[in-house]
């Protein structure tokens, strides 16, 4: 069997005319959507993705604008800057770029995120709608998000299937793993603890792996026929970026696939502009109804 494989560029750009089409509407009743991204110090990586998302907003036409700070800003600058953007009417989410350097405390900096701001989605808030199940209120996180978009585009059944998330971090692993029990499938969440990974992975009818590992997924630890979903993101030392999967031969044995890059990470960048687009949406009272928000509660 070879996998069909999930073109997240293609499903991202659809995504994106949609979002172009809302922001239109938005702008002629005097409303443009407005994203700002903290960024703390010079790692290059984040510099990439902040351009990503900055490009990708104007390209829709939300505006976009970045808020630099040196690698040893203090706590209270950063807090400080959050709490003006809360309050500036231009911007309708905020999102800090991570990692940040150790000496800030993450926690309180995106507690400081007004919720109804927050289109990445990790306020404290956020997290606890989304273990409950209280979609309508929540931002969902950028990613994880993006991978039921996938899956939903793709035509996969979630219901009663066996999913399994390889990676438990608070940005993906977690709430990739709450979304799908949202939509009915039993949920095995794996780490770097879990004894026998592959013991757990081959019983996958549906496999997300997110541990930033090369290579991690061989063919001999998936079921025939599995939809299998890369999020990670590896850069290796000839500079070829790979995910978490050994894509050339888990593509025999997997019936749909993602590949790296083109597939999850377009789908991350998509999400935050929807999520912008949404926040935008609520404050002018007209919040339009779209595919990705049926991806993730399920209803038709
Ligand atoms: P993270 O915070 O480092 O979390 C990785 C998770 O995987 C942790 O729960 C870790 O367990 C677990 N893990 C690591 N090695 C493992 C192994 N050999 N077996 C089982 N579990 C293992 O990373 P993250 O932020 O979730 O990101 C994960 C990957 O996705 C990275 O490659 C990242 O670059 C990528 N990513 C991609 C996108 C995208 O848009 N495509 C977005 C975000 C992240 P412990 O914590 O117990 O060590």
């Amino acid at each position: 069997m070879t996998a069909q494989v999930i073109d997240g560029r293609a499903v991202a750009q659809a995504v994106r005319i949609e979002l172009r089409e809302r922001t239109r509407r938005l702008r002629a009743r005097g409303i443009v959507p407005g994203l700002a991204v903290l960024i703390v110090g010079d790692d290059p990586a984040s510099a990439v993705y902040v351009r990503q998302k900055t490009r990708a907003c104007e390209e829709v036409g939300v505006h976009a604008e970045v808020h630099a700070f040196p690698a040893d800003v203090a706590q209270a600058v950063v807090v400080q800057r959050i709490r003006e953007l809360n309050d500036d009417p231009r911007i309708h989410g905020m999102i800090v770029q991570l990692p940040l350097p150790a000496h800030l405390e993450i926690r309180p900096i995106l507690e400081s995120i007004a919720v109804a701001k927050d289109v990445d989605g990790f306020h404290l808030y956020n997290v606890g709608a989304l273990v409950i199940g209280h979609g309508d209120s929540v931002f969902p996180p950028c990613t994880p998000y993006g991978v039921m978009r996938l899956l939903e585009h793709a035509g996969i059944a979630i219901e009663g299937q066996n999913a399994v998330v390889v990676g438990a971090s608070n940005i993906v692993g977690k709430p990739m793993g709450l979304m799908l029990l949202q939509r009915g499938a039993t949920v095995s969440i794996c780490h770097i603890k879990t004894r026998d990974l592959a013991q757990f992975t081959v019983l996958a009818d549906i496999l997300v792996v997110a541990a930033g590992c090369p290579n991690l997924i061989r063919p001999d630890m998936v079921k025939p026929g599995a939809v299998v979903i890369d999020v990670g993101i590896n850069r290796l030392p000839d500079g070829r970026v790979v995910g978490d999967v050994d894509f050339a031969s888990v593509k025999d044995k997997a019936g749909f696939i993602t590949p790296v890059p083109g597939g999850v990470g377009p789908m991350t960048v998509a999400m935050l502009i929807r999520n912008t687009v949404r926040a935008a949406e609520r404050v002018a009272g007209s919040i339009e109804p779209d595919e990705v928000e049926e991806a993730l509660s399920g209803e038709p």
